[in-house]
């Protein structure tokens, strides 16, 4: 079958993989829609690993069964499936302690593209099937339902992260489409002032769609000064990173309120150390304030909880696919629109017709 790998750090091209074998609690499915996704991006160019060597790209996925383990007890032949692209074995111990996402060493959820192949091929293999997998609804429309399996889970989780309470100011650093979630999943918490920071046209007009209410832009002046003026001094109770750099894990942490929450969803490639000045530190971490950060949460309930947000009519994840493209063979211009990152671009989707 033909799927679509990084060969090497910045060489991708199309390649003859043998068809996954199915094991017996798993399913095989083919795509019948993919989004490319920033983690594409740092995989396939900004990533060295030698585990990388050829695999699969792609973790974000609507698929068809075509085969199912003989242990699979849920899901058959012809289902169509969202497929989250964290989708842990659930058979290691670390889960009596450990989030899924982590269980069996950091990443290790998160299969697809990192430790096996991914989603961008004709069929790849779902592990756990039954407890990963998320019937499709009837009728619910491939570009709300694919929003699931990674933007939808990691953006909300942002907002779970920092415990937002009724009332919160909240700020969120970035409105790519993680960033546009996490807006929206703060707001879905309870958050009152929702301050986004982003300066795409498109971004900052469906940030308020979704419920921001103040917009900052990090290219006209210090932001934190910025912040600081919109909560009267007093720093925000929540901070959520989806974007910027190193540097903006430090504005994040100084410009929320003693304690408060601070979370990092951004993945920073290219850094050996993160730098937090004295000063943004809190008086050197000593301001009772929580920093955490986390991968988005996979798996069967998290799915199909997130999908009966979208059927309920809470939130139009939709609205962030702003390119089509059709068939297999558009995969690698919709991968490289997300890496060129024009100005219109939120997210592409590809139909696999
Ligand atoms: P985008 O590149 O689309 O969005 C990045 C956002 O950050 C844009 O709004 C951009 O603004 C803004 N930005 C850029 N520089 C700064 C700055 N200095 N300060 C504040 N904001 C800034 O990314 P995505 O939304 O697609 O993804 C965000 C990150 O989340 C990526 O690193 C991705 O890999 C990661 N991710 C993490 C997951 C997880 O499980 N934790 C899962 C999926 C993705 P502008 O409007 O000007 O472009
Ligand atoms: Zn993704």
């Amino acid at each position: 079958m033909k799927a679509y790998v990084r060969h090497e750090m910045g060489v991708l091209g199309w390649m003859e993989k043998p068809d996954p074998v199915c094991g017996k609690d798993e399913a095989v499915c083919r795509p019948i829609a993919l989004c490319p996704c920033s983690s594409d991006v740092h995989t396939a160019w900004e990533m060295d690993g030698a585990w990388l060597k050829d695999i699969t790209l792609g973790h974000e996925s609507i698929g068809e069964i075509v085969e199912v383990g003989e242990e699979v007890k849920d899901f058959k032949v012809g289902d169509k499936v969202i497929v989250p692209c964290t989708t842990p074995t659930y058979k290691h111990p670390d889960f009596q302690d450990t989030p899924d996402e982590d269980a069996g060493g950091q990443f290790q959820g998160i299969c697809f593209s990192n430790y096996s192949d991914g989603t961008m091929a004709e069929k790849y293999v779902v592990r756990s099937a039954d407890l990963n997998l998320c019937k499709l609804p009837e009728g619910l429309a491939l570009d709300k339902a694919i929003m699931v399996t990674d933007m939808m889970t990691t953006g909300f989780h942002g907002a779970e992260l920092c415990e937002v309470k009724f009332g919160d100011t909240v700020v969120v650093f970035g409105i790519g489409p993680v960033g546009l979630m996490a807006v929206a999943g703060a707001k879905l918490m309870g958050a009152g002032k929702l301050i986004a920071i982003g300066t795409r046209p498109n971004c900052v007009a469906i940030a308020k769609e979704y419920g921001a209410t103040d917009i900052v832009s990090y290219k006209e002046g210090d932001i934190c000064e910025q912040i600081m003026k919109l909560t009267d001094g007093r720093g925000a109770d929540a901070a959520i990173v989806a974007g910027g750099s190193a540097e903006t894990l430090g504005q994040a942490y100084s410009i929320v309120r003693c304690g408060g929450h601070m979370t990092n969803l951004n993945v920073i490639t290219g850094v050996n150390e993160i730098t937090f000045s004295y000063l943004q530190s809190a008086a050197g971490f000593m301001g009772h304030k929580t920093i955490n950060g986390g991968l988005c949460p996979g798996g069967r309930r998290r799915a199909e909880r997130l999908t009966s947000m979208i059927l309920a009519g809470r939130v139009d994840p939709s609205r962030l696919v702003t390119h089509t493209f059709h068939g297999l063979d558009s995969i690698p211009e919709a991968l490289q629109l997300m890496k060129d990152k024009p100005k219109d671009l939120i997210k592409p989707i590809v139909y696999i017709d």
